[in-house]
Protein backbone atom coordinates (compact mmCIF):
# COMPACT_ATOMS: atom_id res chain seq x y z
CA UNK A 1 0.00 0.00 0.00
CA UNK A 2 1.23 3.47 -0.96
CA UNK A 3 2.21 5.31 2.04
CA UNK A 4 1.33 9.24 1.46
CA UNK A 5 2.31 12.15 3.52
CA UNK A 6 -0.05 14.67 3.88
CA UNK A 7 2.42 17.65 5.71
CA UNK A 8 3.12 20.05 2.96
CA UNK A 9 1.12 19.88 -0.17
CA UNK A 10 4.30 21.17 -2.66
CA UNK A 11 7.18 18.48 -0.39
CA UNK A 12 9.46 17.26 -3.27
CA UNK A 13 8.44 19.52 -5.99
CA UNK A 14 10.56 22.52 -7.57
CA UNK A 15 8.93 25.69 -7.67
CA UNK A 16 6.99 26.54 -10.65
CA UNK A 17 6.76 22.94 -11.57
CA UNK A 18 4.26 20.56 -11.68
CA UNK A 19 4.27 16.75 -12.46
CA UNK A 20 2.04 15.87 -15.99
CA UNK A 21 -0.80 13.86 -14.86
CA UNK A 22 -0.01 11.48 -17.62
CA UNK A 23 3.84 10.64 -17.75
CA UNK A 24 4.85 12.53 -14.51
CA UNK A 25 7.71 14.91 -16.05
CA UNK A 26 7.81 18.17 -15.09
CA UNK A 27 5.64 20.64 -16.91
CA UNK A 28 7.54 24.31 -15.92
CA UNK A 29 4.69 26.28 -14.74
CA UNK A 30 4.90 30.36 -15.67
CA UNK A 31 2.82 33.38 -16.27
CA UNK A 32 3.09 33.11 -19.71
CA UNK A 33 1.62 29.48 -20.22
CA UNK A 34 -1.01 30.28 -17.39
CA UNK A 35 -1.69 33.66 -18.39
CA UNK A 36 -0.83 34.13 -21.69
CA UNK A 37 -1.45 30.60 -23.41
CA UNK A 38 -4.01 29.50 -21.53
CA UNK A 39 -2.75 26.05 -21.31
CA UNK A 40 0.63 23.96 -19.94
CA UNK A 41 2.72 21.42 -22.53
CA UNK A 42 4.28 18.49 -21.65
CA UNK A 43 7.79 18.91 -22.74
CA UNK A 44 8.02 14.76 -23.10
CA UNK A 45 7.84 14.61 -27.32
CA UNK A 46 6.23 10.93 -26.34
CA UNK A 47 3.61 12.37 -24.27
CA UNK A 48 2.83 15.93 -25.42
CA UNK A 49 0.19 16.22 -22.83
CA UNK A 50 -1.78 19.60 -22.98
CA UNK A 51 -2.75 20.86 -20.17
CA UNK A 52 -6.04 23.60 -20.25
CA UNK A 53 -5.68 26.28 -17.36
CA UNK A 54 -9.05 25.13 -16.27
CA UNK A 55 -7.12 21.47 -15.63
CA UNK A 56 -4.19 22.68 -14.82
CA UNK A 57 -6.29 24.92 -12.11
CA UNK A 58 -7.05 21.32 -10.06
CA UNK A 59 -3.89 20.22 -10.12
CA UNK A 60 -0.99 21.58 -8.08
CA UNK A 61 -0.14 24.78 -11.08
CA UNK A 62 -1.88 27.19 -8.62
CA UNK A 63 0.11 26.82 -5.91
CA UNK A 64 3.01 26.99 -8.09
CA UNK A 65 1.76 29.88 -9.58
CA UNK A 66 1.42 31.80 -6.40
CA UNK A 67 4.94 31.06 -5.71
CA UNK A 68 5.57 32.85 -8.36
CA UNK A 69 3.67 35.73 -7.40
CA UNK A 70 6.28 35.44 -4.22
CA UNK A 71 9.44 35.97 -5.81
CA UNK A 72 8.08 39.21 -8.23
CA UNK A 73 7.01 40.80 -5.07
CA UNK A 74 10.36 40.12 -3.90
CA UNK A 75 12.03 41.19 -7.04
CA UNK A 76 9.34 44.04 -7.81
ZN1 LIG B 1 3.53 14.17 -20.11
Amino acid sequence: MKHTTLKTRDQGKANGEMSCPNCESAIAVTFQALLVDGKLKCKNPICRTVLHLNQAQSQSAMSAMRKLQDGLKDIG
